[in-house]
């Protein structure tokens, strides 16, 4: 049975944890995995969501299962961060929002979804993309194709591409879209674009399916729902994934929501009753803990502002360090101008490195980066900040 079974190729991402733990050297370096680490090195534990997980510990609560569909509280709460406590759709019976299996969860219920559903089979997705989409969208059935984004020339975005892209695709293509702090590159869209975006997105009825994963890390929480709330004004139906992994600082607790911007509130019932169709024969229902605290922080004013201070932090530290990354490039020796690194929003860097550099900087000095030339700026500190410029700095020079 299992003797015919290849070996599969290592994960882009996750597969250089296991290089970098395998590595013996001091002082090595992760900047591969998206995950926010401290001044200190550690990934937080949210002092918001300490204070949650007390209150949860101490009620003793029975172990049920959740709805198919998740917690009713969380559920409202993830509607409201996306489109705005004032929002006239929260209450239209439009919105559809099942808790997920963090921000890939909810990806993999929307292209189930639409794979069964709707009969969809063609994906677009951006050029460069997270790895993971790719392969997500293949293994759902997909034939998965790419519309120009990044500009490797300006480091920016390549909007005319992006549009002309969009607009070639065959009628009724699902489009997946960043949200905000694009993922590898961080380059984002503004008003405007976003607004031309939408026309073609609405003249050739192709299916928008947002991603937001980083809600929090651009500007604030509300400017980062930009591109939610204008596809939500514009009256297409459109899905999205959400993701609190970052944001909450709760990687492991897998908490993220697919939500489904409907027509009317009929299509909305009967969207939701096939959704549950699609989570029962998936995994049955979502688990309790991180909905429990993510709901817990949301649906409380004094949770929620200290939660919102401490993701201000996260991402004012982040700026931080790509500020201090440009100035120590150009103190090292670096001539080409480097400063698109503090131009980029999120977690990430496209640091324009080559897939050559990234080896050797695995190689010579133990610091680890996607392939790509990703590198995750929330790695960085005030104690390896020095290395890593100095290393990076000497496969540009060279
Ligand atoms: N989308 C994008 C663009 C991401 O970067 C990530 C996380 N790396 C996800 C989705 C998935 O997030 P989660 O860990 O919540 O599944």
């Amino acid at each position: 049975l299992f003797s015919p079974v290849e070996m599969a190729p290592r994960d882009p991402i996750l597969g250089l944890n296991e290089a970098f733990n395998a590595d013996p050297r001091e002082e090595k370096v992760n900047l591969g995995v998206g995950v926010y680490y401290d001044e200190n090195g550690k990934v937080p534990l949210l002092r918001a969501v300490q204070a949650a997980e007390e209150a949860r510990v101490a009620e003793h609560a029975p172990r049920t299962y959740l709805p198919m569909e998740g917690l009713a509280p969380y559920d409202l709460a993830v509607q409201k961060l996306l489109l705005g406590a004032d929002s006239a759709l929260l209450s239209s019976g439009r919105l559809i929002t099942a808790q997920s299996l963090g921000g890939t969860g909810a990806l993999k219920l929307g292209a189930d979804f639409l794979y069964r559903l709707s009969g969809k089979r063609l994906v677009a997705i951006s050029d460069p993309s997270w790895e993971n989409h790719r392969s997500l969208f293949e293994a759902a059935g997909y034939e998965v194709v790419t519309y120009p984004y990044y500009d490797p020339a300006t480091h920016g975005l390549n909007l005319q591409g992006m549009l002309q892209g969009i607009e070639q695709l065959p009628e009724g293509s699902v489009v997946l879209l960043h949200a905000c702090c694009h993922n590898p590159t961080g380059v984002d869209l503004g008003v405007d674009e976003w607004k031309q975006v939408i026309e073609v997105v609405r003249k050739r009825n192709h299916v928008p399916f947002l991603d937001i994963a980083y809600q929090g890390f651009g500007d604030n929480l509300e400017e980062d729902a930009l591109a939610v709330r204008l596809f939500a004004e514009a009256g297409l139906p459109c899905l999205i994934a959400s993701s609190f992994s970052k944001s909450f600082s709760l990687y492991g607790e897998r908490v993220g929501a697919l939500t489904l911007i409907t027509e009317t509130p009929e299509e909305g019932e009967r969207v939701l009753s096939q959704l549950k169709r699609v989570i029962r024969t998936n995994y049955s229902n979502p688990p309790t803990h991180g909905a429990k605290v993510v709901a817990a922080v949301l649906n409380n004013a004094e949770l929620y502002a200290i939660w919102e201070q401490e993701l201000a932090e996260m991402r004012v530290r982040v700026k931080q360090m790509r500020q201090a990354l440009v100035e120590k490039l150009q103190a090292a020796g670096v001539q080409q101008d480097v400063s698109f690194i503090q131009q980029q929003r999120g977690m990430f860097s496209f640091s324009g490195l080559t897939r050559e550099q990234v080896a050797r900087l695995a190689e010579e000095s133990a610091i680890y980066a996607v392939g790509s030339g990703r590198i995750c700026v929330a790695a960085l500190n005030d104690n390896n900040i020095d290395v890593v410029a100095n290393a990076m700095a000497k496969v540009l020079l060279e």
